[in-house]
């Protein structure tokens, strides 16, 4: 598949760590590190790098999910989102639709829309060499709606603390 296999139990330090220290190559995940792939990427999973990569749902080729057919029947189907694969609804189904609705998933697997070659580290996107991350508290009784306005009207057109953007390591 040239795609990075991660089973669900994972842990997402896991999968940033063994990605990062494998192959220079990262997923645009959350940032608490604790939570399960196995959740996390089938409601779609976002983080710090998405306002430059997406979701980790856009890095998902493929996913393994155990389901019962209507004959009550368990069977293994693998799912990529290859428009000939007759499968790709369930693909589909597991890039944002939630956990838990459509089977239980043994694996997923990542490579980036538009990754070519065969070099496993030209299959997904590149961490940013550093990151900055700042938080910011407001007193809620003194958020005032025009106040409340300006901070949404901030974030939205990036006058924000946010990461470096990072380069995409060439094919
Ligand atoms: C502290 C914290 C910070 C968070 N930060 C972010 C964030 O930055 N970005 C973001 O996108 N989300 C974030 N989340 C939300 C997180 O992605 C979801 O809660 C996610 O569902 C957690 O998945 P889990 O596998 O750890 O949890 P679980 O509670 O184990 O699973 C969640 C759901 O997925 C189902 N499920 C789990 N594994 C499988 C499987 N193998 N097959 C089928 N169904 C499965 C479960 O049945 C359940 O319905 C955060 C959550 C927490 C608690």
């Amino acid at each position: 598949m040239r795609a990075f296999a991660v089973e669900p139990g994972a842990r997402l330090l896991n999968v940033y760590e063994a990605l990062f220290k494998g192959w220079n190559v990262t997923i645009p995940g959350g940032i608490c590190y604790s939570v399960g792939i196995g959740g996390h990427i089938a409601g779609g999973g976002y983080g710090l790098l998405s306002r430059a990569h997406g979701l980790t749902v856009d890095h998902l080729y493929a996913v393994e999910v155990v389901v019962v057919d209507a004959a009550q029947h368990v069977r293994t189907v693998v799912a990529t989102r290859d428009s000939a694969d007759p499968n790709r609804d369930l693909w589909w189904a597991h890039a944002g639709g939630g956990g838990g609705n459509f089977g239980v998933v043994t694996k997923y697997w990542f490579r980036s829309a538009g990754a070519t070659g065969t070099e496993p580290s030209a299959q997904l996107v590149s961490p940013p060499s550093t990151v900055l991350v700042s938080a910011v508290e407001f007193p809620w009784d003194q958020v005032t709606e025009t106040a409340f306005t300006r901070l949404l009207n901030n974030s939205a057109t990036g006058m924000w603390p946010t990461v470096r953007r990072p380069r995409r390591t060439p094919a």
